[in-house]
């Protein structure tokens, strides 16, 4: 270690620091409940090697957090009698943040900016990223960490840190200097911070945020925190609120979660879990990426934050705490995956969890609709599991052609409660919304016959639509890959429009003929010109090859590959639509007619753009242009005006 010379902080936490002592912010107490969290996980860290057989010195100290409040000197001393820190790591962990996490703080407090020049609440984050610690420089105007290592060899001295916050920290030795084991900060005071020199007031907030510590928690020699450790009471005793309490604690998140699942399990292995669904979304394909697991407890001991084996991944977003009697005291972390323990209690958790969800779907089915909005992102990803798919299937919500608006939801059941007899088929269509999907063309033959039509509105749809394959031995088929003759079993509906007169024998060969003057036309640009069987207000669609992917699919691996060229597919045309009959009246005219061939041009246009592809918008207005010139020139003449 080298000598007592300034250091500069990294320019990562100067950003931070920056930030935290120049900016007001709201809830400046939390960063009493980052100190205390990081003694209690001092303290947890103590234990935890403690009981694989190492032993820390001074065995016989208690483990706590003493808080101890000094009017004169304006100081606020927090100690406790954890793993401590030797002289390197004070400099590496209170002098460095990961990059990254110093980037995702500071993007998440941009994005909680007060409103109106309110000033931002940093509570929420705060904490998340590895930067908890600095908070302290909200309410002190300089801090010195003093700390003496539990595990050192020999007699180790302590060290003391300590900065103003503002650009660089000393690190020097001071041998005799309290603690004899652990860590001592001392905050001294900014002037408008004197609140939290008041004893009331700093047990006040330790009760709203620190209730739950597992070490007690004393404040000028009195013990504030005296709550047990929830998930081993029994439920009968515990009320809503201290539910919400804990969840608040175990969180950050300022809003009471959306529901809570309290278990205790004796076989196959022994444990309690406390189980929290968040009533806030989560990015888990963002920032909250590696945010997620449950706290893995043995026998109260404190194993592993977030420990990812005991819960599958599509149960991500649950929060909350696992405690099992069957694991050693002295297991380690390293050796955690694979445990047979671990698989045991996520098979019991997500048996027991998604009965939950169908009991909540079946009696509380506005909370399910929440819980859906919220969570479904990450819930689909059960399509994976084989194990669970009938289950997870009956669990699924979409919005779907038959429902009021794009909110509604409906479940795969009620879709087939609903379905006339003899269909066998979930139809579903890929949109990016509900007015998209309501003007595909390949909903026109199924609104005729009053068949509901699932919409998907994410790509991970049609995976999960892929994935489940077959729901009580119904299939999964999207709409623009349903045969010609796939609803001829099913009768038109009553209110329909009469259809149109067949075109006569002769008409007919003459559209085969028609075609392929289309078809001439467009050359390259089309595989085929046919007739369609599926359209019933539109003119015309492009329809990928018989068996291909749907146009969504397709689009997703296009993006992914970056291939924006636009794909070749089959053009079909709609025999009975009014303007197809023109075409065919000009055509029979004059085969080589000039108006025939721009009006082919901009059907073909006008599909490709309903497909979501124009890549020259520009050729496009200008082919309309010049259309609706000649249209409006014969309009005058015809009006004689
Ligand atoms: P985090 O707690 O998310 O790691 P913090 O900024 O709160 O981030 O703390 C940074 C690091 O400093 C901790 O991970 C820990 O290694 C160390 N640290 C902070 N306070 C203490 C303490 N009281 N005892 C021992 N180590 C501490
Ligand atoms: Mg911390």
């Amino acid at each position: 270690m080298p000598g007592s010379e300034q250091r500069e902080f990294r320019a990562e936490v100067r950003k931070v620091l920056n930030i935290l002592t120049n900016s007001l912010y709201t809830n400046r107490e939390i960063f009493l409940r980052e100190l205390i969290s990081n003694a209690s996980d001092a303290l947890d860290k103590l234990r935890y090697r403690a009981n694989r057989g190492e032993t820390p010195r001074l065995p016989d100290t208690p483990l706590e957090i003493r808080i101890t409040l000094n009017k004169d000197a304006r100081t606020l001393t927090i100690a406790d009698t954890g793993v401590g820190m030797t002289p390197e790591e004070l400099a590496d962990n209170l002098g460095t943040i990961a990059k990254s996490g110093s980037e995702e703080f500071l993007a998440g407090l941009s994005s909680q900016e007060g409103k109106d020049g309110e000033p931002a609440d940093a509570s929420n984050i705060i904490g998340r990223f590895g930067v908890g610690f600095y908070s302290v420089f909200m309410v002190a105007e300089k801090v010195e960490v003093t700390s003496r290592p539990a595990f050192a060899d020999g007699d180790p001295a302590a060290w003391r840190w300590s900065s103003d916050g503002l650009g660089t920290f000393t690190v020097e030795e001071c041998a005799d200097a309290e603690p004899a084991r652990g860590t001592v900060i001392v905050a001294h005071l900014k002037e408008d911070a004197s609140e939290f020199l008041e004893p009331y007031r700093v047990q006040s907030v330790i009760r709203k945020h620190s209730a739950f510590v597992p070490f007690p928690v004393l404040v000028d020699g009195e013990r504030v925190n005296t709550q047990p450790a929830l998930w081993r009471e029994p439920k009968s005793s515990i009320k809503p609120e201290d539910y919400n309490a804990f969840y608040k604690h175990l969180t950050y998140d300022s809003a009471d979660p959306l529901d809570v699942l309290h278990i205790s399990v004796d076989a196959p292995v022994q444990f309690n879990a406390l189980l929290y669904i968040p009533a806030t979304a989560q990015d888990f394909f963002g920032a909250d990426r590696d945010f997620w697991g449950l706290d893995l407890y043995a026998r109260r001991v404190l194993i592993q934050h977030r420990n990812k084996d005991v819960i599958p991944d599509w149960l991500a977003f649950l929060k909350g705490v696992v405690d099992t009697e069957d694991l050693p005291l002295n297991i380690s972390r390293e050796t955690l995956q694979e445990n047979r323990v671990l698989m045991k209690i996520s098979q019991t958790i997500t048996k027991q969890m998604l009965s939950h969800l169908e009991k909540m779907a079946a009696d509380r089915p506005d909370v399910y609709a929440r819980f859906w909005k919220l969570h479904s992102k990450v819930f689909k990803l059960s399509y994976q599991d084989f194990a669970q798919r009938e289950r997870v299937a009956a669990l699924m919500r979409f919005n779907s052609s038959r429902l009021d608006d794009g909110d509604a939801l409906t479940g795969l059941d009620d879709y087939m409660s609903r379905a006339p007899e003899g269909q066998k088929t979930f139809w579903y269509l890929s949109a990016p919304n509900r007015e998209a999907a309501r003007l595909s063309p390949h909903l026109e033959r199924f609104r005729k016959k009053g068949i509901e039509v699932l919409f998907l509105y994410e790509p991970v749809d049609e995976f999960v639509m892929e994935g489940l394959g077959v729901y009580k031995e119904w299939n999964f088929k999207a709409v623009e890959n349903a045969a010609d003759d796939a609803l001829d079993a099913f009768a038109d509906k009553e209110d329909d429009a009469p259809a149109a007169t067949p075109l006569s024998e002769d008409d007919s060969r003459t559209f085969d003929e028609l075609m392929k003057r289309i078809k001439e036309i467009l050359g390259d640009r089309v595989a085929d010109v046919r007739v369609s069987h599926r359209l019933a207000d539109s003119p015309a669609v492009l329809v990928s090859p018989d068996g291909g992917m749907t146009s969504s699919m397709e689009k997703l691996f296009r993006a992914m590959h970056k291939d924006d060229s636009i794909p070749v597919k089959t053009l079909e045309l709609n025999r009975d639509h009014p303007l197809l009959r023109s075409l065919l009246r000009i055509f029979k005219a004059d085969p080589q007619d000039k108006a025939l061939a721009g009006m082919a041009e901009l059907l073909f246009e006008g599909c490709l753009l309903r497909e979501g592809y124009v890549k020259d918008p520009q050729a496009l207005a200008g082919h309309a242009n010049a259309l609706m010139e000649q249209a409006a020139a014969w309009y005058t003449e015809v009006r004689k005006i």
